[in-house]
């Protein structure tokens, strides 16, 4: 299981890589995705589905000489299980620091920021200490044209005012709008919670682990895994604009229960194979 989280603005991009099951180097190969383009890991708890890859994940980073430190989040104390693997693939040294960024475990936490983003954690509730995630974007400004012009500021002076200051009486406010951030949450693995609520509240883009069908709900629930059907509910009910299903288990021969179960909670549902793209919806106007 992994999940690479890509998000650009005016700020750059951001390329996280939530969770590094066995096999994601190869993956990302098959995706055409280039270690470069991973800028920090986050993982969500340590069962070896979304952790045994990381090994081979930093092995490749080494081998293409990376030079830019590597953060690493995840809960607080998965960290000395994680590190065995971690130690694995820097045995021999490596061109980068790798940093560590433990999550909090009862309560919210941000473990990674950045110039127009961070990214968010909150608590899960599965079988061992997990932390889901949440990628944000930070509010910006859309320039309004037509307010410019009315305005008379062009040029040079529109920079002026976006660098925050007065151009003959004008401010940014008086001539822009709200472009609110967008975001991505990656819940996994859970059973439902307040936790799993907070990261999909509002998101653009809800990834969340979908294991089971409604036919075994028992299993869900002594697992504390979700159902399709609940996680396309949780993605309405904390209004997140679209849904991507995930973690499916292999006892279902095809993904049609997944969508038809997910579809009669929530109008946008993807479920997603490997290698899967999926786009964020379009920014609200
Ligand atoms: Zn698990």
């Amino acid at each position: 299981m992994s999940v690479l989280v890509r998000l650009d603005g005016p700020w750059g991009r951001l390329g996280l890589l939530v969770d590094c099951g066995e096999g994601t180097q190869r993956q990302l190969v098959h995706a055409g995705v280039a270690s470069s383009s991973i800028d920090a890991v986050a993982v969500t708890h340590a069962h070896g589905d979304h952790c045994m890859g990381l090994h081979g994940v930093l092995a490749r980073m080494v081998l293409d000489g990376r030079t830019a430190p590597v953060p690493l989040a995840c809960p607080a104390s998965a960290v000395p299980r994680l590190q065995l693997l971690t130690d694995f693939a820097l045995a021999g040294g490596a061109p980068f620091a790798l940093q560590w960024r433990p999550a909090a475990e009862d309560r919210p936490d941000v473990v990674l920021q950045g110039p127009g983003w961070r990214v968010e954690t909150a608590p899960l509730a599965h079988r061992v200490p997990t932390v889901g995630y949440r990628v944000v974007e930070d509010d910006g400004r859309r320039l309004l044209p037509e307010r410019l012009a009315q305005a008379g500021v062009a040029g040079p002076d529109v920079g002026r005012l976006q660098r925050g200051e007065t151009v003959a009486g004008v401010v940014l406010e008086d001539v822009s709008a709200l472009r609110p951030g967008r975001s991505v949450a990656v819940v996994m693995d859970t059973a439902l919670g307040d936790g799993a609520r907070a990261l999909a509240a509002g998101v653009d883009l809800l990834v969340v682990e979908a294991t089971y069908l409604d036919a075994d709900e028992g299993l869900a629930e002594a697992h504390r895994h979700l159902t399709a059907r609940q996680a396309a509910r949780l993605g309405r009910e904390a209004g997140a604009r679209r849904v991507v299903l995930v973690h499916l288990s292999q006892r279902y021969p095809s993904l049609e229960g997944h969508l038809r179960e997910a579809s009669e909670e929530h109008p946008d549902v993807v479920v997603a194979s490997d290698l899967d793209v999926v786009a964020l919806p379009p920014r609200l106007p």
